[in-house]
């Protein structure tokens, strides 16, 4: 493999650029489907759909065209206007995800901060918690985005170092994907969230699974009991699903794995039918109506180019089969890898297309591993050092996915 020609351009990248990223050697130049190239035309199937963004696979020709037919009409007004597909987008996602009322942003970390914002005003002016005494309950180990309210209460440090003073109003309880608890009724997790409430508690904000983490899965019926703690305090559940949502773990959303309903919803990512970003925080209207004219928005949030994109994202959910393919495909994939069963693999863990391989961290490096997997012709991601996640576009074949195992099982087997 020629790699020159990609040698100028990463060259050109850390002279000129922020190193705030560490990319693998690889410079990228088209998508089809679940297929990337490279500037030299090598090809590769892609195992991070840019974290979980691109679900629809990469250059869907129905968003090509959406995204054509608007762009020429319209695309951008700001919202000191009303438009067809913002108008339109808002029933949809409504309709296809039970919640009242959304409010459109751009990125997953405008959308977390919309939903700081919602809980803190519900907080004072539904609950009655005295003026800025409002405190949001999170998780150990979360990932939300980077502003620097967010990572004021992650527990990362490579999040936060250098970036204080941070916001306060915010506590951390143990997330149930780490404890070894026998079993819910003795789970620490539950009960650390406990301690943590009081008079002044607005909300509880967690992602069901925990994706920058590693792939935390908590044990069944951990939402529920948040949920339950949530109803007898009169405190809100806010679920970050920005990763999880939209047919990543099986589901439309991963809460309904546990049969629960969050008062409040974050979505992002694969929103924009890998085309476009936008965001969104969905709610009650007794809730969202806390926002009025004046209090919150963005510049670009619910445009008519993105939000016609995301309104025809959503229908493709269902027309191509995405959340049901996620669903049997992901169980398949995840039996595959456990049956590599190989000592350099600790745990293969997750749900629907969204897997994450944890490694014995004395036996190999994960992103040595992403390196020899990419040799190979396949794009993976570790995090943390010891765990490569699988998280290929939703719709990806079950013929694509037995190459792909092919390949994990024989660079496994070389280590
Ligand atoms: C990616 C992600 C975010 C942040 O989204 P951005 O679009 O990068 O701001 C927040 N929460 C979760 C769970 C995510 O996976």
């Amino acid at each position: 493999m020629s790699l020159s020609f990609q040698d100028e351009y990463i060259k050109k990248e850390s002279l000129h650029g922020a190193q705030n990223y560490s990319p693998l050697s690889v410079v990228l130049e088209r998508g089809e489907g679940a297929y990337l190239w490279d500037v030299d035309d090598n090809k590769y199937l892609d195992m991070v759909s840019a974290y979980s963004a691109v679900s629809h696979g990469h250059s869907h020709p129905e968003l090509i065209k959406t995204i054509q037919d608007q762009a020429q009409k319209l695309a951008i007004t700001s919202r000191a206007f009303y438009t067809e597909p913002f108008a339109n987008f808002l029933e949809s996602l409504t309709k296809v995800s039970g919640f009242e009322s959304v409010l459109t942003m751009n990125t997953g970390a405008e959308a977390v901060e919309t939903a700081i914002k919602a809980a803190r005003r519900w907080g004072y002016f539904t609950k009655g918690i005295p003026e800025n005494k409002a405190e949001i309950i999170v998780a150990d180990g979360n990932f939300h985005g980077r502003t620097t309210t967010i990572v004021s209460f992650s527990t990362d440090s490579s999040y936060k170092d250098g970036f204080g003073p941070f916001t306060p109003g915010f506590e951390s309880a143990n997330y149930c994907g780490s404890c070894d608890c026998e079993s819910l009724n003795s789970c620490i997790s539950i009960e650390s969230f406990e301690r943590k409430i009081n008079k002044n508690t607005c909300a509880i904000l967690v992602e069901p699974i925990q994706g920058e983490a590693g792939i935390r899965v908590p044990k069944d019926g951990w939402l529920l009991k948040l949920r339950e703690l949530c109803t007898s305090n009169n405190i809100l559940l806010i679920l970050d699903e920005i990763q999880s949502g939209l047919g990543r773990t099986g589901k439309l959303f991963a809460y309904q794995h546990e049969n629960i309903k969050p008062d409040g919803l974050i979505l992002g990512k694969a929103l924009g039918g890998a085309m476009l970003p936008i965001s969104a925080f969905l709610s009650s209207k007794e809730v969202m109506d806390h926002f009025n004219a004046g209090s919150h928005g963005s510049t670009f949030g619910g445009n008519p180019l993105a939000t016609k994109v995301a309104s025809r994202a959503l229908e493709l959910l269902y027309e191509d089969n995405l959340i049901e393919n996620s669903h049997i495909l992901g169980d398949y994939f995840k039996s595959k890898l456990k049956s590599i069963d190989n000592k350099i693999i600790k745990d293969v863990r997750g749900k629907g297309l969204w897997i994450g391989m944890e490694l014995n961290e004395s036996e190999v490096n994960a992103k040595d591993l992403c390196l020899m997997l990419l040799n190979e012709g396949l794009l993976c991601k570790e995090t943390h050092k010891t765990v490569i996640r699988f998280a290929p576009p939703l719709m990806i074949t079950k013929e694509q996915l037995d190459w792909a195992i092919k390949k994990i099982t024989k660079v496994i087997r070389s280590v």
